[in-house]
């Protein structure tokens, strides 16, 4: 590939798509496009706009590294501001001009050494490389709960949430208590005349502080290593790990202070032992991704504010019945029900070499080595893709760490050494193979719960170890574990 430049496609301008943009400008390609199924940046941000909606990692860690913001106003950062953040660096970095809005990529295949893309407007376009910043979790999951289409009043999922109903003083029932459901009863409670919380499955909840940055503060941060100090990146980055090390090891140190930490904001902030008891968890801290939240034990008590623990049995016309036969009489119901987090890419259509197809691959579950690459799927590398690291940290970091890999292995296909890469077949077996059985070893599989992180099978789906062993995993490909072949050998 040395003698021409390369045409790469990106897929998706959201954080991912906007980091690969900028790294790959700075790397010196020339020849980029980046699609968007939307009229506008952000992903994630931009399709959740529900009220209360913040980032549970905190600002000023949820930032490119090479762009940090100082106008940051809150300890957490708002869903608004994140969008406003990402909306800057696209323009400050000029990738407003790569994107092109409203193409949503239906298919790609790869022939005769390139890749073939279709778009749902008709649209057609080539690329020798395709990097798939698509996201995680965009798709809508809807429950299926009978009777849903009956409900006389407004209902609506999280992320497709309708700004032109009323909220104050109605009456309003939230389905699922994730970090979604749980920063909606807070950003609720207190406008709702009746406000309904729906937990199926109690969760375990840890404090955090949610303060204003001072006008000063924010003026000190203009200088980066006032920013620098205050922020403790590197020390930031330890606790990650003691994070991820408590998912794999629940005697660590930090999954007992974890445990001890939810245990006692639970314990410390709810009065009635009623509901105490009601919001005590039946699995294991971490089992399912920790909720952090500065106000949701404050706000399932005010007095305007219920947990419904009863089941549901159906929705009606009037409102939700649970299983004890209660009608209860609602105006908006809003499904806080989660994502289909197995999606990715998909319901793209994409095939490789020799008629590899996605689907075939991916008929268990998604996979990719080091959630990178895929056998028969050369020149094809994803951000954020299946199996990497998820959890209560910045995905922003992760795509950071992710792109100084994949950079590698543009860059030997723009050095002419090879025309097509992909991992080996035992290189993409043997990480699942190890990826699986360390997944059985994690508090996500044996802590007692269910959740996203799981496959079909109940096996966790993402980066089983820990956040340094993913770190110098990404410090550079080992050849050995790809396929780089050349079209004139
Ligand atoms: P989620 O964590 O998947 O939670 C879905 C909720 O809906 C659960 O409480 C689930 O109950 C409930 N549910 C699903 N189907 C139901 C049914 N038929 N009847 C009753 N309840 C039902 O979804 P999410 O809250 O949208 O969060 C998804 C992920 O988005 C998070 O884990 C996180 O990664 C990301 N997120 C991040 C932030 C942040 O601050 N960084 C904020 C929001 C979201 P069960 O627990 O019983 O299954």
């Amino acid at each position: 590939m040395a003698d021409k430049e390369p045409r790469i496609i990106v897929l998706g301008a959201g954080m991912a798509g906007i980091l690969a943009g900028i790294k790959l400008q700075a790397s010196g390609y020339t020849d980029i496009a980046i699609y968007e199924k939307a009229d506008r940046i952000g992903g994630t941000w931009r399709e959740n706009t529900y009220p209360g909606l913040t980032c549970d990692v905190p600002s000023h860690h949820y930032t490119y590294t090479f762009e940090r913001n100082p106008d940051w106003t809150r300890h957490l950062p708002p869903g608004p501001e994140i969008q406003a953040y990402f909306e800057g660096v696209t323009e400050k970095y000029g990738i407003d001009k790569l994107i092109r809005f409203n193409e949503e990529a239906e298919s790609a295949r790869f022939l005769n050494g390139r890749w073939h893309l279709g778009f749902k407007s008709g649209l057609q376009d080539q690329a020798d490389i395709v990097i798939a910043a698509t996201g995680v979790l965009h798709h809508p999951s809807h429950p299926s709960i009978a009777g849903m289409e009956r409900f006389e009043g407004a209902l609506f999922h999280s992320a497709r949430w309708d700004h032109g109903v009323p909220l104050d003083g109605q009456r309003i029932g939230v389905i699922g208590n994730g970090s979604t459901g749980v920063q909606i009863i807070s950003a609720l409670a207190g406008r709702a005349d009746r406000l309904e919380h729906y937990q199926r499955t109690a969760q375990w909840i840890m404090p955090v502080e949610n303060g204003h940055f001072s006008e000063e503060e924010r003026a000190a941060f203009r200088d980066p290593q006032v920013l620098a100090a205050a922020m403790k990146f590197e020390e930031y980055n330890a606790a990650v790990d003691a994070y991820t090390q408590a998912i794999v090891d629940e005697q660590s140190e930090g999954a007992r202070n974890i445990a001890e930490a939810c245990l006692a904001n639970l314990e410390n902030s709810v009065q009635d032992p009623e509901l105490k008891e009601k919001l005590r968890p039946d699995h294991k801290p971490l089992c399912k991704r920790l909720i952090f939240s500065p106000d949701y034990y404050q706000a399932i008590q005010h007095p305007k504010v219920a947990l419904v623990t009863e089941g549901i049995a159906g929705i009606e016309e009037r409102g939700i019945r649970t299983d004890d036969g209660q009608l209860h009489e609602l105006d908006v119901i809003v499904l806080a029900t989660g994502f289909h987090a197995d999606y990715f890419m998909r319901p793209m259509h994409i095939r490789g070499r020799n008629d590899a197809e996605l689907e075939t691959l991916w008929a268990d579950h998604p996979k990719a080595y080091l959630a990178v690459s895929m056998p028969d799927f050369p020149n094809f590398f994803m951000l954020n893709g299946p199996n990497g690291p998820v959890g209560n940290f910045s995905l922003i970091d992760i795509a950071e760490h992710q792109w100084h890999y994949i950079d590698q292995l543009l860059a030997r296909l723009r050095s002419g050494d090879a025309d097509e890469i992909c991992c080996t077949h035992e290189a993409m077996e043997n990480f699942e193979r190890a990826r699986a059985e360390a997944a059985k070893k994690t508090v996500w599989y044996h802590g007692g719960c269910h959740s996203w992180y799981l496959d079909k099978q109940g096996i966790p789906a993402s980066w089983p170890w820990t956040y340094s062993r993913f770190v110098s995993e990404m410090e550079a490909p080992d050849w050995e574990h790809y396929q780089c072949l050349s079209q004139v050998s």
